[in-house]
C-alpha cells in the first residue's frame, strides 16, 4: 500500500485524469488548458448540463452527499481538486482517504468559514479588518466595540459576490441585520474606507515552489466582478508587500494548486486580506490570454505535480465579465481588434449571471489610463 507521503508526491502523467469537483466555467477553463497539456479531466457536478461537461472527458452527475458516487469518481480519477469552495467538508475528506486532493481539505475548511479564515490570516501575522464572530445577541451587541461603525456583517459560511451580507450604520442597525441574515453565524467586520481592490493570483508546486502573478486592480459593480485591470498601477512595494502576503499564506496552508487572495489597499497605502479564494480565481482569467501558462494551466499543472510555468505577462490586459445577456454582443466583440472573447456555454443568461468574458490585450506598459 502506498504510504500518505508517496501519495503526497504523486504524479499525474499525460493521459491521467484530473477530477474536478464543480462545473462551471472555472473547471471548464481549468479543462480546457489540462487538454494542452495532454491531461484529460472528469467533472463531478450535482448539476445536469454543467458548462464544463462540454469541454471534459467525463462527467458524473450526483450530490455532493453520494458517497458511493464520490467513491466511484475517486478511483476513476489520478488526482483530485475543486473549482468550487463550497464543498462539504466531509466530501472533500471522504475523497481524500482515496485519492490525492489538493489543494489539501485542511485549506479549504478553513477557508470556508470567514471566521477561521481571518482568524488564520492573523496568526500568519498578516492583516484584515478588525473581526469579531457572532453567533448570539450579546456577542452582537459588543462586536461594534472592535470594529467600530459602520461594519459589514457578514454569514461566517456560504456567501459568495456579496451575498450573505448586510451594512450595519448604527447599533440600531444590528439586530435588524442579523435577522436579514436568519441568525446564522456570522462575522462582524470594520467597514474598510478602501482607496481599491487588489487581487493577486499565485501557485505553490508539490515541491514547495510559489509562481505569482501580477498583482492587479479589481472593480466592482453590485458586488460582482466587472474589470480587472492588469497590472495594477502600484508601487514597487505594493507589489512586494502582496507578493510577501501571497507566499506567506501558501506556505501556512502548506498549500498546493492555485489561491486567490483579494486585498483592499487602504487610504494609508497598507494592504489588508479581505477574502482567500482555495482555487482559480476570476480576478485571473485574464492570464489565458496575456500569459505564456495561464491561472488554469498553472493549477492543473500543480494538482498533477507538474513544474511550475513562468507567470511573467506578456501583455497588458483589461478583463470585463460578460454578466446575463451582455453575452448576445460576442458577434460583436469578436469583430474587436486584441480582444479574445470567452463564451462559457451556458443556456439561461440571468440578470447578473457570468455567461463569458472578454479580455482586451495592449503592448506592454500601453495600457491606457484607468
Ligand atoms: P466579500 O464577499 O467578502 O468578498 O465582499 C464583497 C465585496 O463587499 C468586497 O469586494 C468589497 O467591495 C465589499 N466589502 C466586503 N467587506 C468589506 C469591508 N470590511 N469593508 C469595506 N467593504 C467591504
Amino acid at each position: 500500500m502506498k504510504t500518505m507521503a508517496a501519495e503526497s508526491m504523486r504524479v499525474v502523467r499525460p493521459g491521467g485524469t484530473i477530477g474536478i469537483l464543480g462545473g462551471g466555467q472555472l473547471g471548464r477553463m481549468l479543462a480546457m488548458a489540462a487538454a494542452r497539456l495532454g491531461l484529460k479531466c472528469a467533472i463531478y457536478s450535482p448539476e445536469d448540463g454543467s458548462s464544463a461537461f462540454q469541454v471534459s472527458d467525463w462527467h458524473l452527475v450526483a450530490a455532493y452527499e453520494d458517497h458511493a458516487a464520490l467513491a466511484d469518481f475517486a478511483r476513476r480519477v489520478d488526482v483530485i481538486t475543486y473549482e468550487f469552495e463550497n464543498v462539504p467538508a466531509d466530501t472533500a475528506a471522504l475523497l481524500a482517504r482515496l485519492r490525492a486532493v489538493r489543494p489539501s481539505p485542511l485549506a479549504l475548511g478553513v477557508i470556508q468559514d470567514r471566521v477561521a479564515e481571518k482568524t488564520f490570516v492573523r496568526k500568519a501575522g498578516i492583516g484584515t479588518a478588525p473581526f469579531v464572530a457572532v453567533d448570539n445577541e450579546a456577542a452582537l451587541a459588543d462586536a461594534p466595540a472592535v470594529t467600530g461603525l459602520p461594519a459589514v456583517l457578514k454569514t461566517a459560511r456560504f456567501g459568495y459576490d456579496g451575498k450573505g451580507q448586510r451594512m450595519v450604520r448604527t447599533a440600531r442597525e444590528l439586530v435588524p441585520a442579523w435577522e436579514a441574515l436568519h441568525r446564522a453565524p456570522c462575522i462582524l467586520e470594520g467597514f474598510v474606507a478602501f482607496r481599491r481592490e487588489l487581487s493577486l493570483v499565485a501557485a505553490r508546486g508539490i515541491d514547495g515552489r510559489v509562481a505569482c502573478y501580477d498583482l492587479v486592480e479589481n472593480r466592482h459593480e453590485n458586488h460582482i466582478l466587472r474589470t480587472t485591470l492588469a497590472p495594477a498601477r502600484a508601487s514597487a512595494r505594493t507589489r512586494g508587500e502582496a507578493r510577501r502576503i501571497a507566499e506567506t499564506l501558501l506556505a501556512a496552508f502548506d498549500y498546493v494548486g492555485v489561491m486567490g487572495v483579494e486585498l483592499f489597499e487602504t487610504e494609508a497605502g497598507g494592504l489588508l486580506v479581505n477574502e482567500i479564494a482555495p482555487r482559480v480565481h476570476n480576478s485571473g482569467h485574464w492570464t489565458i490570454d496575456a500569459c505564456t501558462v495561464s491561472q488554469f494551466e498553472q493549477h492543473m499543472r500543480a494538482v498533477a505535480g507538474w513544474p511550475l510555468g513562468d507567470p511573467v505577462r506578456h501583455s497588458d490586459a483589461v478583463m470585463t465579465n460578460l454578466l446575463g445577456d451582455e453575452i448576445e454582443r460576442w458577434q460583436e466583440l469578436a469583430a474587436q481588434p486584441s480582444t479574445a472573447v470567452h463564451h462559457y456555454g451556458k443556456g439561461d443568461a440571468r440578470a447578473g449571471r457570468k455567461m463569458g468574458h472578454v479580455t482586451r490585450l495592449y503592448p506592454l506598459g500601453l495600457r491606457p489610463a484607468d
